[in-house]
């Protein structure tokens, strides 16, 4: 009976996944690199203490040291080779008449999340036939952009999971 991990399903599930998410690996989350602290050279998070985070000034420092750890970040990782943890697909004539506003949203919940994990951050936002598709480096800010659009302007959401991973489709969708 682990029908919470599986198929679609509508948001009586999202409490399952999020406790089903805890024991699930995200393969980039291990920082292999041993050495603190170091610091990504992409996006300037610093390893300090077994966590990233963001401190401008030390990683400024690092970056002219050249005996620095440079270590890419598990952000900038996926970044890099496209490996999305969640993915949202906006359509319906909703999103033709208020594009800006939709975009706005997704932005602000965007910097929202990055201020309290700087690891979750929008990957792409592409327009796909007429629609919008949004790919995150984490699965929770994927499902929270599903519950923000549907907040803010109703429609529908669809959660998908995927069976022993950590990956989360969101389809939202609303008619004029
Ligand atoms: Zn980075």
């Amino acid at each position: 009976m682990a029908r919470h991990q599986t198929g679609s399903a509508k948001g009586i599930f999202h409490e399952h996944y999020t406790q089903l998410s805890k024991r699930l690996k995200d393969p980039y989350a291990e920082y292999q690199g041993g050495v603190e602290p170091a610091v990504c050279p992409t996006c300037k998070l610093i390893y300090q203490k077994k966590r990233w985070h963001r401190d401008d000034p030390q990683a400024k420092l690092l970056l002219k040291d050249k005996g620095a750890k440079r270590h890419l970040c598990p952000a900038c990782h996926k970044i890099k080779d496209n490996y999305p943890l969640g993915i949202v697909n906006i359509r319906g004539d909703f999103l033709a008449e208020h594009f800006e506003d939709v975009v706005h949203l997704i932005k602000s919940e965007e910097r929202r999340a990055e201020q309290k994990n700087p690891l979750e951050r929008l990957m792409k936002i592409d327009k796909v036939n007429g629609g919008l598709h949004v790919e995150t480096t984490s699965e929770t800010l994927a499902m929270r952009l599903g519950h923000v659009l549907q907040r803010a302007f109703k429609g529908d959401t669809d959660f998908k999971f995927k069976s022993g991973n950590k990956y989360v489709e969101v389809d939202w969708s609303r008619g004029s």
